[in-house]
C-alpha cells in the first residue's frame, strides 16, 4: 500500500512539498484540495508534474464510497473502500443543527462484545489517522451543496462520533492524530465539543486521553451495573472493573470540565429489569454524566434479543425518577441495515 497524504498535518505537508522542490504556497493548495475531499489528481491548481510525483508515493484516493444506502428518514449508511480492498462502514445522520457522521477507527475489532457485529471476524487492521479523516472528507464532498454550521466554510458534517467499527482507544495513536487533524485550524476545524469518542472502557487510555488537550465528549459503553454481568457480553470487563472506569471518567471530568456519557444497550433478560435500573441509579447518582439508552439492534449471528419499546421507556422512567439524566435513543435508519458492523458483515457474506 502507498502512503496516505491525509495522514499529514499542514506543517508536515509543507515539509513534503519543499522536499519535492516546490514553492511553499503549493502546500496550501494541496492541503486545501485534500480538505475538500479531492483526490490528488483532482486538485487543478497543482502542476501535472507535482501530481505525478505525489502519486508515485501516495494514494490518489485512500478512501472511496463504495455503496450508499438511504433510509426513508434521511439517514445514509456508507460502505467505504480502502486502498487495500478492505471495507469499513459509516453512517450520516441529519439533524436540524447539522449532520453527525459516525466513523470507523479499525477494520473489524478485537474486543469481542457479544452483541456487536463488528467483532465477528476479529481485528483485521487499524486505520490510519488519514483514513479515519478521509471518511469525513468524502462525505463532505458528496454533500458539498449542504452548508451546515457557520461562516463561509460551512460544510455538511458538523459533528462526529467515533462509534463505527473498531475500538478507538485500541488504536490510540492514530485516533488522537485524527482528532488533531480534524480539529486543526488549517483543516476542517471541527470543535472538540462536537466530537464524541466511544470506548468499551480501556482505562489506562482514558487517563491518557484526558491529557491530550482535546476535550472531546467521552462516552463509555457500560451495558451492565456489575462486573460479572458485564463480562458475560463484554470480555473487556475481565481486564477493567466498572469502579476503575468510573474513576477514570471522574479524572476526565476534572481535567477537561466535560461531563461524560454512558451507553447502555437494553438486552432482554440480560441487563434491563427494575433491579438493574435501580443499580444503575445507585452507581451513577450525583455524577456529572448522562446515560444514553439504546434498544439492542439485533444481530442475526447472535441470539440476544432487544427489550421492547414499552419496557425501554419504563427503564428510562425509573432512571429519571432516580435523578439520573438519561435519554432513550431514537432508532433511526433501521430500514437500512441495523447496527455497527452489520452492513460490512452482510457485504462480506455476499462476497
Ligand atoms: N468500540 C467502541 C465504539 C464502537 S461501538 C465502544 O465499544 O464504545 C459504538 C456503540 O454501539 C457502543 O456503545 C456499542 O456497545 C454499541 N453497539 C454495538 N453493537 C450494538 C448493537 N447490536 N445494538 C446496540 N448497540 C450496539
Amino acid at each position: 500500500m502507498k502512503k496516505i497524504l491525509q495522514d499529514l498535518s499542514f506543517s508536515e505537508t509543507e515539509t513534503l512539498v519543499l522536499s519535492l522542490g516546490e514553492k511553499k504556497f503549493r502546500a496550501k493548495q494541496l492541503f486545501d484540495g485534500l480538505t475538500q475531499g479531492k483526490g490528488i489528481n483532482e486538485i487543478s491548481s497543482l502542476s501535472k508534474d507535482l501530481k505525478a510525483k505525489l502519486c508515485l508515493e501516495y494514494e490518489d484516493k485512500p478512501v472511496t464510497i463504495k455503496e450508499i444506502y438511504r433510509s426513508a428518514d434521511g439517514t445514509e449508511k456508507f460502505l467505504f473502500s480502502l486502498a487495500d480492498g478492505n471495507i469499513v462502514e459509516g453512517v450520516l445522520m441529519k439533524y436540524k443543527y447539522g449532520y453527525t457522521q459516525c466513523v470507523s477507527t479499525q477494520v473489524g475489532c478485537r474486543m469481542g462484545c457479544k452483541f456487536c457485529a463488528s467483532t465477528l471476524g476479529g481485528l483485521v487492521r487499524n486505520l490510519t489517522a488519514g483514513e479515519i479523516l478521509s471518511q469525513i472528507l468524502v462525505v463532505n464532498a458528496l454533500h458539498k451543496e449542504d452548508k451546515n454550521g457557520q461562516g463561509k466554510e460551512a460544510r455538511a458534517v458538523t459533528n462526529i462520533v467515533l462509534m463505527g467499527s473498531g475500538e478507538p482507544l485500541d488504536n490510540y495513536e492514530e485516533t488522537v492524530k485524527f482528532l488533531r487533524l480534524v480539529t486543526s485550524e488549517e483543516g476542517l476545524r471541527i470543535s472538540a465539543r462536537n466530537i464524541s469518542l466511544s470506548t468499551c472502557g480501556i482505562v489506562p487510555k482514558m487517563y491518557k486521553l484526558a491529557e491530550e488537550g482535546i476535550p472531546v465528549n467521552l462516552t463509555v459503553s457500560l451495558h451492565a451495573t456489575d462486573d460479572r454481568t458485564r463480562a458475560r457480553t463484554m470480555p473487556v470487563a475481565k481486564a477493567y472493573k466498572i469502579e476503575e472506569i468510573l474513576k477514570a471518567c471522574e479524572y476526565y471530568f476534572k481535567k477537561t470540565g466535560r461531563r461524560y456519557y454512558f451507553e447502555y444497550t437494553l438486552i432482554e433478560g440480560e441487563n434491563c429489569d427494575e433491579t438493574h435500573a435501580d443499580a444503575l441509579v445507585k452507581l451513577l447518582s450525583g455524577k456529572p454524566c448522562h446515560v444514553n439508552l439504546i434498544r439492542l439492534n439485533e444481530v442475526k449471528e447472535r441470539d440476544l434479543k432487544a427489550l421492547d419499546e414499552k419496557n425501554a421507556y419504563r427503564f428510562l422512567g425509573r432512571l429519571e425518577k432516580g435523578g439520573i439524566s438519561a435519554t432513550l435513543r431514537r432508532q433511526i435508519g433501521v430500514d437500512i441495515g441495523g447496527a455497527c458492523g452489520q452492513l460490512r458483515a452482510s457485504y462480506l457474506g455476499e462476497e
